[in-house]
């Protein structure tokens, strides 16, 4: 089954799909963490794409484009992707549809996650990442251990991202509504919509992903 997971920034994309990973040993493509990972190994490409990211604008289709296609060139997919942070916009849901029907594939499901504009200033200014494993955190709702040890993996380093400041993010809420909102339309004919309410407890929406990925009807079906 492959899916992608939809939703404003702070929505709880990146969280949900490490659920997905762990749970049903489905593989994350997430274009932000590639973007990120870019920008710090200080290629050319990452140095054009640091400025964008940090203002919160959507960087060019081509690039992410090309990200993902080398991912799934590459043969990554195991028992079925997870598409977090992409497409953002209707150019990429295009050539993702045609890049995985090149490769014989499909989507199955693009998961709405609905939250409400007010939370996700909360959500994202206080989140940080395990550096090592890439467990989220949340200063208020989940904070770091007190011993300073991930628990996950025992790490001692966190990161915060850069983007993740109030300013930031209405640019990229904004680029959401303008750029990427009218994917849940495209996808919801195309048949295979379906949504949770992201504002409930991580494990309560980890459950109803699951539920509406298990079950067969769609939005609107
Ligand atoms: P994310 O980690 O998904 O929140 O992405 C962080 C930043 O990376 C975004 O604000 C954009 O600047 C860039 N980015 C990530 N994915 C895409 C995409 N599919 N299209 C364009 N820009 C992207």
């Amino acid at each position: 089954m492959n899916i992608i997971l939809l939703g404003p920034p702070g929505a709880g994309k990146g969280t949900q799909a490490r659920f997905l990973v762990d749970g049903r040993g489905m593989v994350q493509l997430s274009t932000g963490d590639m973007l990120r990972e870019a920008r710090s190994s200080g290629t050319e490409m990452g140095r054009r794409v640091a400025e964008v990211m940090d203002k919160g604008h959507l960087v060019t289709d081509e690039i992410v484009i090309g990200l993902i296609r080398e991912k799934i060139e590459a043969g990554q997919v195991g028992s079925g992707i997870i598409f977090d942070g992409f497409p953002r916009t209707l150019a990429q849901a295009d050539a993702l549809e045609a890049l995985l029907a090149e490769k014989g594939m499909r989507l199955d499901r693009a998961v709405e996650m609905r939250v409400d504009d007010e939370v996700l200033v909360d959500r994202v200014s206080g989140r940080s990442t395990c550096a090592n494993c890439g467990e989220v955190y949340h200063d208020q709702t989940k904070p770091v251990p007190s011993d300073g040890h991930c628990s996950v993996c025992s790490g001692t380093k966190f990161n915060r991202r850069a983007d993740d400041n109030a300013e930031s993010l209405r640019t990229r809420l904004m680029a959401y509504y303008k750029q990427t909102s009218p994917l849940i339309g495209y996808y919801y004919a195309k048949g295979i919509l379906v949504a949770v309410d992201g504002l409930r407890e991580i494990p309560e929406v980890a459950e109803e992903v699951r539920r509406v990925l298990d079950r067969s009807e769609t939005v609107g079906a």
